[in-house]
C-alpha cells in the first residue's frame, strides 16, 4: 500500500513496490526503461520547489522533480532582463519556512531571488531529486494501474501521484502582427533576453508597456539610439519606494528572527488591505487613482506625453505596477512613446496605423505570457484519455485551483484562480502545498489509492469564483490577460488571500470520490468517500 509519509515509528512506509531508489529501473532488457516514483513534481519554481521541500520536512523521500532546464528557478531563472526584480517586498516574496535575512533591497533583484532558490534547493537537499533537462512531454492517467504514465525528454516515469508546478508565467506570448516574421533585424521577448547582444547605439522597438517593460526601459534607455515604446493601454503607475536594506537590519533579521517575522506581517496586511478596492469596492481606488496621476504630473512635465499615458480605466483592471524611474525615462530626448496600433513590421522597419514607418535594428517584446492558453494542458490525460485542455474548453477551472474532477491524483499548483493582484503568489503556493499535503496524510490515514474532486463539487466552485467576480474591478471593462478566451477572469483569486488560506487549510474528503486499497483490478471496491462511510 503506498504511503506519503512515514508512520509514527519513523519507519519508511512507502509500499514494497516503491521502496526502490527514485531513479532505479523497473523494466526487463528490451523495454524503455521506466522508473516509478510516489509522487512526480513538475518544475523548480518557487511551486515545485516548495512542494518538494514540504514532502521532504514531512519525512517522503520518494520523489522526483521533472525539470526541463538545467538550473532552479522558473521565473527567476527564465527572467534576467536589466532591472528585473520583485514587486512584492522580499520579506514578504519568500517562503515562510526559509525567511532571508540578507535581501539586499525592499524589492530584491532576480539574481538574489534565483540564488535564494538554488540556496533553498541545495538547504533541504532537494537537488539529487531534480532531474535536469527533463521536459514532460505527455503525462496520461492509468485506470488499471491507478497511476500516472509520465513521458519525459529523459524517458518514462509512472507516479501515484502528479503535482504539476509549470508555471503560470512561463511560456513567452509574442505579439502577432502582419509581417513579424520577416524581420531582419534582432528580435526577442524580454524573458528570453540576448546578453550577447549588444544594445549600445541601436535603434530599439520595445512592444508593451507591462511589468516587465516598465522595469528594462529605463535600463536600456541610457544606451540605446533611439527608443520607441510602443503602447497599447497605458499601466497605472504607482510610486515604488524600492530602497537597499540598511546592514543593522539585516543583522537584526538575522539575530532576532522574530523582528523579521514581524516585518512580514506587517508587509502582509498592507498588502492585503489592497483587496478591499479591488474586490469588494472599487470606487475606494479612487484615491489610490489620484496618488498616481499626481506620481505621473511630478515625473512627467510634457502635457501631451501625461495625455497618452493617463489610463481610462479604474486602476486594478489590469495589473497596478510600481516604479520611480519609468516615467523620467519616457521624458528622455531619444525616447518616442507611440500609441498607434502597430499594422506591419517590414524587414527594417515599423509600420503603424497611419502608415509612418519607423526604422528598428531591435524588437524586444514585453508582451508577457500565455496564461489562460498555456500549452502543457494539452499533454495531460486523466480518465479516458481526456486532456486537460478538452476538459476546460479554454475556461479552466480546478476546485480552489487544484483539483480537477476527472484528474485523479492530480493536484495543480496556481492553478485556475489563485492568481493575484496584490499579494505575494508565495502565500497562495503555500496554502495549496499544505492543502496537498493534508490530503496525502489522509490518503494515508484512510488507505485511499485515489482521489479525485467531484464535478459537482467542482462546478459549484467554479459557479461561485465567476459569480463572486461581477462588480469586482476585473470586470470593468479593460481588456487584460486576466481574462481567458472566453471572457471569463479564470486567473484571479476574488478575495482575501486569508480566506483562500482558511478555506484550503484542511483536506475535506466528503468533496471527493476515492479508492481504497487495494485497487479493484486487484480485488478492491470503490468506496464513495461520503460520510458516513469514513
Ligand atoms: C518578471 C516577473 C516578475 C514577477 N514578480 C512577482 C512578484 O513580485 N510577486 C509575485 O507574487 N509574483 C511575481 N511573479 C509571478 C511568478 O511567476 C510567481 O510568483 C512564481 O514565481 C511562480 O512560480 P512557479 O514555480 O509556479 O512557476 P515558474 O517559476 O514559472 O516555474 C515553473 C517551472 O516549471 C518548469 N516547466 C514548465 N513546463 C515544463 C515541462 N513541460 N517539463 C518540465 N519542466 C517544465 C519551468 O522550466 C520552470 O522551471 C512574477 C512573474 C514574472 C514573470
Amino acid at each position: 500500500m503506498p504511503r506519503f509519509f512515514a508512520s509514527n515509528n519513523g519507519s519508511k512506509t512507502i509500499a514494497d513496490s516503491q521502496r526502490r531508489p527514485i531513479l532505479s529501473s523497473e523494466s526487463s532488457h528490451n523495454e524503455v526503461p521506466v522508473r516509478h516514483v510516489l509522487i512526480a513534481i513538475l518544475g523548480t519554481g518557487f511551486s515545485g520547489l516548495g512542494m518538494a521541500i514540504r514532502l521532504k520536512q514531512h519525512g517522503q523521500e520518494d520523489f522526483v522533480v521533472i525539470e526541463k532546464a538545467d538550473d532552479i528557478g522558473g521565473t527567476w531563472r527564465d527572467n534576467t532582463y536589466p532591472g528585473c526584480a520583485c514587486d512584492i517586498p522580499s520579506h514578504l516574496y519568500s517562503f515562510s519556512f526559509a525567511l532571508n535575512p540578507r535581501w539586499s533591497r525592499t524589492y530584491s533583484r532576480q539574481s538574489e531571488i534565483r540564488n535564494y532558490l538554488r540556496y533553498c534547493a541545495k538547504r533541504f537537499g532537494i537537488l539529487p531529486h531534480i532531474q535536469w533537462n527533463c521536459e514532460l512531454l505527455n503525462a496520461s492517467w492509468n485506470e488499471d494501474e491507478q497511476r500516472w504514465h509520465i513521458t519525459t525528454t529523459q524517458g518514462q516515469f509512472t507516479a501515484a501521484i502528479l503535482i504539476l508546478g509549470n508555471g503560470p508565467l512561463s511560456e513567452p506570448s509574442l505579439p502577432s502582427i502582419s509581417g513579424i516574421e520577416n524581420f531582419a533585424g534582432v528580435l526577442f521577448h524580454s524573458s528570453r533576453w540576448k546578453h550577447d547582444y549588444d544594445l549600445t547605439g541601436k535603434r530599439v522597438a520595445v512592444i508593451g508597456t507591462g511589468a516587465s517593460a516598465i522595469q528594462f526601459v529605463p535600463h536600456i534607455q541610457p544606451h540605446v539610439k533611439h527608443l520607441i515604446l510602443f503602447q497599447r493601454t497605458p499601466p497605472w503607475i504607482l510610486p515604488r519606494h524600492d530602497q537597499p536594506i540598511p546592514s543593522w537590519q539585516r543583522a537584526m533579521f538575522h539575530i532576532l528572527p522574530i523582528t523579521q517575522r514581524v516585518m512580514r506581517t506587517k508587509i502582509y496586511w498592507q498588502q492585503e488591505i489592497a483587496a478591499l478596492g479591488l474586490v469588494y469596492r472599487p470606487n475606494i481606488l479612487e484615491k489610490i487613482m489620484q496618488l498616481a496621476r499626481r506620481h505621473m504630473a511630478r515625473q512627467v512635465p510634457d502635457p501631451l506625453l501625461r495625455a497618452k499615458l493617463t489610463p481610462h480605466y479604474i486602476m486594478g483592471c489590469k495589473r497596478i505596477l510600481l516604479s520611480d524611474d519609468f516615467y523620467p525615462t519616457l521624458s528622455q530626448p531619444n525616447v518616442e512613446v507611440i500609441t498607434d496600433r502597430i499594422r506591419e513590421v517590414r524587414a527594417h522597419s515599423i509600420v503603424i496605423e497611419d502608415g509612418t514607418e519607423h526604422e528598428v535594428d531591435t524588437i524586444i517584446c514585453g508582451t508577457g505570457f500565455h496564461v489562460t492558453d498555456t500549452h502543457l494542458p494539452q499533454f495531460v490525460h486523466g480518465r479516458g484519455g481526456r486532456s486537460l485542455a478538452d476538459n476546460w474548453q479554454a475556461s479552466p477551472s480546478a476546485y480552489f485551483g487544484t483539483t480537477v474532477a476527472g484528474f485523479p491524483n492530480l493536484f495543480l499548483l496556481i492553478g485556475p484562480n489563485t492568481g493575484l493582484g496584490h499579494n505575494s503568489m508565495i502565500f497562495m503556493i503555500e496554502s495549496q502545498i499544505s492543502y496537498i499535503l493534508d490530503c496525502l496524510h489522509t490518503m494515508d490515514r484512510r488507505h485511499l489509492q485515489t482521489i479525485e474532486v467531484r464535478s459537482e463539487i467542482q462546478e459549484a466552485f467554479n459557479t461561485e469564483m465567476q459569480q463572486r467576480m461581477r462588480g469586482t474591478v476585473w470586470t470593468s471593462g479593460c481588456s487584460s490577460w486576466y481574462l481567458d478566451a472566453n471572457g471569463r477572469n479564470t486567473t484571479l483569486w476574488p478575495g482575501f488571500t486569508f480566506e483562500f488560506w482558511h478555506r484550503t487549510r484542511h483536506f475535506d474528503p466528503q468533496h471527493y470520490d476515492v479508492i481504497s486499497q487495494p485497487v479493484p483490478a486487484y480485488g478492491g471496491e470503490k468506496v464513495l468517500c461520503r460520510p458516513p462511510q469514513l
